[in-house]
């Protein structure tokens, strides 16, 4: 393990728990109730483990090959959850119920149905978050949410995948559009929260406790509207291209 390495991404770690914090506690909010997921994609495997050698235990991947090959080679640590947060090809539903402890990018039913599928035949139950797409992006995945007048379809889909025996959804997830100032993402944090709390009273029985958003660029923002998790790369792990 690369001690140094492990050193500056400690170092980087603390800076963004700080900042968590600080926008927490300016909130009102518990600090303690946000869970900082750093995001390993792209970046190779030495990085994944000075990651660990700092203490890291909760990883974000895009891509469930790459992520499966990562996660082998890592093998059993103690703690570590690894969240899947990219877009999942329906033929890979069974990578990603094998090897992740939890998904955030729950996009359409077909993977729900899949999913849970998967998750039976592994013997155990996955949570999940409905991604949503709050900007109306045709490039972006997730539910249409940006109209409030697709609401109602989206409760008519989330009651149909809160019925699959082997899925707990645990919330709502999205990927706003790419703004440099942090501000400007801020309405779509909000939208995100309304709707939760719009789904909460339509489906009281779900457990609406989670809302995972901001990455490197917004998520003190994300925090200040009531994020839970925040999806965290470059801001730790050093620029993608680069590598450390
Ligand atoms: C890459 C990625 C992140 C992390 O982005 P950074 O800008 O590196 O912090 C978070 N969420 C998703 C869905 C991503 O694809």
């Amino acid at each position: 393990m690369d001690a140094y390495l492990s050193s500056i991404i400690l170092s980087r770690y603390e800076t963004v728990r700080e900042k968590i914090f600080n926008s927490a506690r300016a909130f009102g909010r518990q600090p303690n109730d946000i869970r900082l997921v750093v995001v390993t994609k792209m970046h190779r495997l030495t990085t994944v483990q000075a990651a660990l050698g700092a203490g890291i235990r909760d990883l974000g991947e895009n891509y469930a090959e790459e992520a499966v090959e990562k996660i082998k080679l890592i093998g059993a640590v103690q703690d570590l959850s690894w969240h899947m947060i990219g877009h999942i090809q329906s033929r890979k539903a069974d990578l990603v119920a094998q090897n992740f402890a939890f998904v955030h990018s729950l996009d359409s039913i077909k993977l729900a149905i899949r999913l849970d599928r998967f998750a039976g035949e592994a013997g155990r139950k996955m949570p999940v978050l409905i991604e949503c797409n709050v900007g109306g992006e045709t490039t972006k995945t997730g539910f249409p949410v940006f109209d409030d007048s697709n609401w109602d379809h989206l409760y008519t889909e989330v009651e149909k995948i809160s019925e699959l025996p082997n899925l707990e959804i645990r919330g709502l997830m999205t990927m706003p559009p790419f703004y440099l100032d942090a501000e400007k993402t801020r309405p779509f944090f909000r939208k995100l929260q309304k709707l939760s709390g719009h789904l909460a009273r339509r489906l009281p029985n779900v457990r609406w406790s989670e809302l995972s958003m901001g990455t490197s660029t917004d998520y003190w923002v994300a925090v200040e509207e009531g994020a839970t998790i925040v999806r965290v790369g470059t801001a730790i792990l050093g620029d993608r291209s680069s590598q450390d």
